[in-house]
């Protein structure tokens, strides 16, 4: 603007001035030095306030304001120059064709400004220069011809100057109008070039200098949600936080990444690279900046999908085992792994659904966050199995509370007695470093300690301690001998009497399994029959049990039977029956002399399968006895679903029945029941002559226990050789 108003003030002064030279008057011409020089700034002036007005994009009404201003430039010039003649006259000017040259020029120049904005290209240039001229000329000439120059011998010729200096003057400075004109022209070009290719990029753009910045695209204005002028002037870090803490526009080898310090614009991300460059003749950075927002998005929500558990949005395994490694690195920190694991879970998924289950799972996240600290971790490890990660707590007052809120909240949110979906906890504890200087060892005595609160009747919780970790050791151990005990041979059974009580004839025996571990020698079933039914390792044995009874009582005298215990897991297999019919065929065995004892936990579970399998192995002609009755549910629905050939009260009542008259009123219960259902009762674990006869008063017609005899190795063939020595 300030190069165009240049070129048109001294434009407008050179027409003027040549004109005035090439005036052909009867007296030499001079000027004045001050008034010459004014008259071309203050055309330049007007043209400058004109030209701003009109802007890039004229308006009819900027362009009629303009043209005024225009007009009043070039009198404004006209009339400063004519004041600066020097000589022995006296001006007279005819006002009116000067007001009306006026009008005239007032309406070129505000039609020069109009199709300047509303004409093509070449002709938006070249019909308002052709306007421009005539204006300028117009008014000259009309001025001109509407001057008198009359002699006035009064007034003193000044010094007389020669023409020749205005002549080069203004030749100098017409030429030197072209050349800026030129230049300004050229600089335009170049600096619209540039901008172009600012505004091309999709990056966003500053160049600072001496810590401000002096330029801006439009892209990093959008970026930033402000207007380029708001960001000119200010620093970079006025506007991004480096996320290395260093200025933002430091020189850095590769790219920083960096936010927004603007509030409105949190969570906004951006990489900022610096390069130093040369730019208007000084030594400025550019900051090239990319928004990094949206790719930061996406891959915070990777991270989250691969450490968080999709159902309940809690960190998952990886995550956690992140978090506990990088805890047990410091030592001075102590805290609490605390284990979780959900009881009767698996009964609700199998009975409601998965769908249920993934609601319980749900309703469980929500009572742990509740029941922890902003700073513990919950994380779902998978399946129903949850754990705590309680930092900043006393690890073991502060996890003990913690334990006993959660189950708290689970007592009181998770009714069993009226939700069927109610679930329970069992917790297990273990302190870093006391329990555990390493992630995994801490993991692992964390889940003893779990076990050991299921173990203990669930719904509980249990710290971690050594003893603890000596009896799981121990108990895998036994979980991996037991499955090479068949094969290692070291399973053999002992077959106890089953006698009638009132003469003590032998009606039978009771097959009871042996291990004799190669290492600890003798362990007994109450031992490692849990185990084996966990494990399911009972199922090949109690196989293996079937086969070796029948085939020892198929070598007794006919008429002798045998018991043979057969745990619930084995009712869970479908081919118990096939099982029994190949033992039984293998050994040639009677199946009348074939005795089964279930207990009432075969019930519990699946009782339509177990009720089929019994119906079916009774089928064969099969006995089945109820073992262990009196102390499970001992139930009369259990005893009616079944046509059990006899009932066996436990031992734990016989043992007492001397001195406890409860236990004594439930022997004589269970006789009543066996006699009602028509069911013969025997009663184990008879020691003394006392309790044989305090049960054979009760009803009792079979007895079993060390009194009359202990379980040994095939007892028949003993008795047959004896018979035969005899
Ligand atoms: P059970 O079926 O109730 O077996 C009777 C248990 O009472 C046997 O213990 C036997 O030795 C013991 N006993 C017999 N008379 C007396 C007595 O007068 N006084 C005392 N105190 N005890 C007596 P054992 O052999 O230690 O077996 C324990 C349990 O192990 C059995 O209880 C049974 O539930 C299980 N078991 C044993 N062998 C097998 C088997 O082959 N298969 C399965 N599934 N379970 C077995
Ligand atoms: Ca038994
Ligand atoms: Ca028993």
């Amino acid at each position: 603007m300030a190069v165009a108003a240049l070129s048109a003030g001294v434009g407008i002064w050179a027409t003027h001035f040549v004109a005035m030279l090439a005036y052909d008057g009867n007296l030499p011409l001079h000027f004045d030095v001050g008034p010459t020089i004014l008259s071309a700034l203050v055309a330049i002036l007007f043209f400058w306030v004109a030209l701003l007005l009109v802007g890039a994009r004229p308006t009819v009404r900027s362009s009629i304001l303009a043209g005024a201003i225009a007009t009043g430039g070039i009198g404004a010039m006209h009339f400063i120059g004519m004041s600066a003649i020097t000589a022995p006259q006296l001006i007279r000017y005819d006002w009116l064709p000067i007001a009306i040259s006026f009008g005239i020029v007032w309406a070129l120049f505000a039609l020069a400004f109009v199709g300047f904005g509303a004409l093509g290209r070449t002709s938006g240039i070249v019909v308002p220069a052709m306007l421009s001229v005539l204006g300028v000329i117009a008014l000259h000439f009309t001025a001109m011809s509407a001057t008198t120059l009359v002699l006035d011998p009064t007034l003193l010729p000044a010094t007389a100057r020669d023409p020749i200096w205005m002549v080069s003057a203004i030749m100098a400075a017409t030429l030197g109008l072209i050349l800026v004109v030129l230049a300004g022209a050229f600089l335009d070009r170049m600096l619209t070039d540039l901008k172009g290719l600012t505004e091309a990029t999709l990056e966003g753009l500053a160049i600072v200098s001496d810590g401000g910045i002096v330029e801006v695209n439009r892209r990093l204005a959008a970026m930033l949600c402000v207007d380029g002028a708001d960001v000119i002037g200010t620093t970079p870090s006025r506007w991004f936080v480096a996320a290395d803490g260093l200025p933002i526009d430091d020189a850095r080898d590769r790219p920083v990444e960096a936010c927004v310090s603007v509030a409105m614009l949190e969570d906004q991300w951006f990489e900022v690279a610096t390069h130093s460059i040369e730019y208007r003749g000084r030594s400025c950075q550019v900051l090239a900046v990319r928004d990094l927002t949206e790719r930061k998005r996406f891959e915070r929500r990777i991270q989250h999908l691969a450490s968080h558990d999709a159902l309940t949005q809690l960190p998952n395994r990886g995550h956690f085992t992140q978090a506990l490694e990088a805890r047990v690195g410091d030592l001075s920190q102590p805290f609490a792994l605390i284990a979780l694991d959900l009881d009767r879970f698996k009964a609700v998924n199998d009975i409601f659904g998965h769908a249920a289950g993934d609601e319980v799972l749900c309703r469980v996240t929500k009572l742990l966050r509740g029941a922890v600290r902003g700073e513990d971790l919950v994380a779902r490890l998978g399946g129903d199995e949850f754990v705590i990660l309680a930092s900043n707590i006393d690890p073991t007052d502060g996890a003990q509370q913690l334990a006993q809120r959660i189950l708290q909240s689970f007592a009181s949110e998770m009714d069993v007695s009226r939700d069927p979906m109610a679930v329970g906890v069992s917790i297990g504890i273990a302190v870093f470093p006391r329990d555990g200087s390493d992630a995994a060892t801490l993991r692992q005595n964390a889940d003893i300690a779990l076990y050991r609160a299921k173990e203990s009747g669930r719904g509980q919780f249990r710290f971690f301690d050594t003893q603890m970790d000596m009896l799981v050791r121990e108990r895998r151990e036994l979980e991996h001998d037991l499955r090479q005990a068949i094969a290692g041979n070291e399973f053999h059974l002992v077959f106890q009497p089953l006698v009638s009580t009132a003469r003590g004839a032998v009606m039978g025996y009771e097959a009871l399994l042996r291990w004799h571990h190669p290492v600890r020698g003798e362990v007994p079933p109450d031992v490692f029959i849990p185990i084996a039914e966990d494990t399911g390792a009972i199922v090949p044995i109690g196989e293996w049990v079937l086969k070796q009874a029948c085939r020892t009582a198929a070598g007794w005298p006919g008429g002798i039977g045998v018991a043979v215990n057969v745990s619930p897991v084995q009712f869970r297999i479908p081919n118990l029956p096939a099982v029994v019919a190949a033992a039984l065929e293998e050994s040639g065995l009677a199946p009348e002399r074939l005795e089964l004892e279930v207990t009432e936990s075969a019930f519990l579970r699946s009782r339509d399968t177990t009720l089929a399998t019994l119906h079916a192995i009774k089928a064969m002609g099969v006995r089945v006895a109820m073992d262990d009755f009196g102390t499970g549910y001992s139930s009369l629905s259990n005893l009616q679903a079944f046509p059990f050939d006899k009932i066996k009260i436990d031992r734990s009542f016989v043992s007492s029945v001397e001195d406890d008259d409860a236990a004594r009123s439930i022997v004589r219960a269970i006789v009543g029941l066996g006699k009602s259902l028509n069911l013969p009762v025997v009663a184990e674990g008879v020691e003394t002559e006392a309790q044989r006869l305090m049960v054979m008063e009760e009803g009792c017609p079979q007895a079993q226990g060390y009194l009359f005899g202990m379980p040994s190795t095939n007892p028949e063939r003993k008795a047959a050789t004896l018979r035969s020595v005899g």
